[in-house]
């Protein structure tokens, strides 16, 4: 049956993605952004699509779109540059403006899903990160407007379902690739084939020995879409468990754009995890979810858009 759904963060990588998907199932989405990071050529495609309706708006501001059936609250800084730029922004948005997306899933018993994140786990001590892992994160580190913000959002979350009887969803998303992921937003991804595209050296923060497992945003994008109608309403890992360190996954770049740059070492971030790699043996079990697509495969399926931005 068609579905009237509301996502904020419409205008970001994973809400323009959803959007799409949603679409294309035939529902009917009103997208809000307050476009901080999001990007209006993101959704320039939706213009005159008559089920879709986008309106920029502050989350963090209550607001009411009317009766919806289903929410996602994809709203967020989400690059390392970005929130520690966007700090007090970021923390409001996980807590205020969660709150504020979680009373419209309330008043219209809508279905409710939150992005949440990898970050939670911290720097893990435990490896991989099953969901039972309570993390190790730096409460008053630079990272943690980011973290904490995520956490308390994931803790108002399960309160709404457990004292207001809300259908909601958690979702801890892993490092995630793909086009429209914003070629200047710092993440290693979208800096390696931006460097790599344009022959500038590409940039290894400390040894480059730190991992990260990088989902496609297709695999993503399906994996959250079962979540949202599911039955589970614990925080539920979706990303690709290949585990990759950065120099690898500066290697793989190198080859899929076919570029000769060279690597340069730079500083490692504060409190930057040194590894991470989602177990996701309960997306498989409960969702019978599984990433499909290999990170060479999805770099080759992210080139032309890297290319339209150099
Ligand atoms: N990184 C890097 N070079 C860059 C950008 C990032 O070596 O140009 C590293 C970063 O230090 C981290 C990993 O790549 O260890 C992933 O960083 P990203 O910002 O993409 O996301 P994170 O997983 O840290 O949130």
């Amino acid at each position: 049956m068609s579905q009237r759904v509301l996502v904020t963060g419409a205008a970001g990588f994973l809400g323009s993605h959803l959007t799409d998907r949603l679409l294309g199932e035939g529902h009917s989405v009103i997208g809000v952004d307050n476009l901080s990071t999001g990007d209006m050529g993101n959704i320039a495609h939706l213009k005159g699509e008559s089920r879709y309706a986008f309106e920029e708006r502050d989350i963090c501001v209550p607001f009411d779109v009317g009766k919806v059936d289903a929410v996602f609250n994809m709203a967020s800084p989400a690059s390392p540059p970005e929130y520690l730029k966007l700090a007090l922004e970021t923390l409001r948005v996980g807590s205020v403006g969660t709150e504020n997306t979680l009373e419209i899933a309330h008043r219209y018993g809508a279905a409710f899903l939150h992005a949440s994140t990898s970050e939670c786990y911290g720097d893990p001590l435990e490896h991989p990160q099953t969901e039972n892992y309570w993390g190790n994160v730096n409460p008053v580190g630079p990272r943690s407007v980011y973290d904490e913000a995520k956490r308390y959002a994931e803790s108002l979350t399960m309160a709404y379902n457990r004292y207001k009887g809300v259908n909601t969803h958690l979702v801890r998303i892993f490092n995630t690739y793909g086009p429209r992921l914003h070629p200047s937003d710092g993440r290693v991804i979208s800096n390696f084939m931006m460097q790599a595209l344009r022959g500038e050296r590409l940039t290894v923060y400390g040894d480059g020995q730190q991992t990260r497992s990088f989902c496609f945003v297709a695999d993503l994008i399906e994996g959250i879409l079962r979540l949202s109608r599911s039955d589970e309403h614990m925080p539920t890992n979706i990303g690709n468990p290949v585990e990759f360190t950065i120099l690898e996954c500066a290697q793989a770049v190198l080859e899929v754009t076919g570029s000769k740059s060279e690597l340069v070492f730079e500083p490692l971030p504060q409190d930057d995890p040194t590894r991470r790699k989602p177990d996701i043996s309960k997306a498989k079990r409960v969702l019978d979810w599984e990433p499909k697509i290999s990170l060479r495969e999805g770099l080759k399926l992210s080139l032309d858009f890297f290319k339209s931005k150099v």
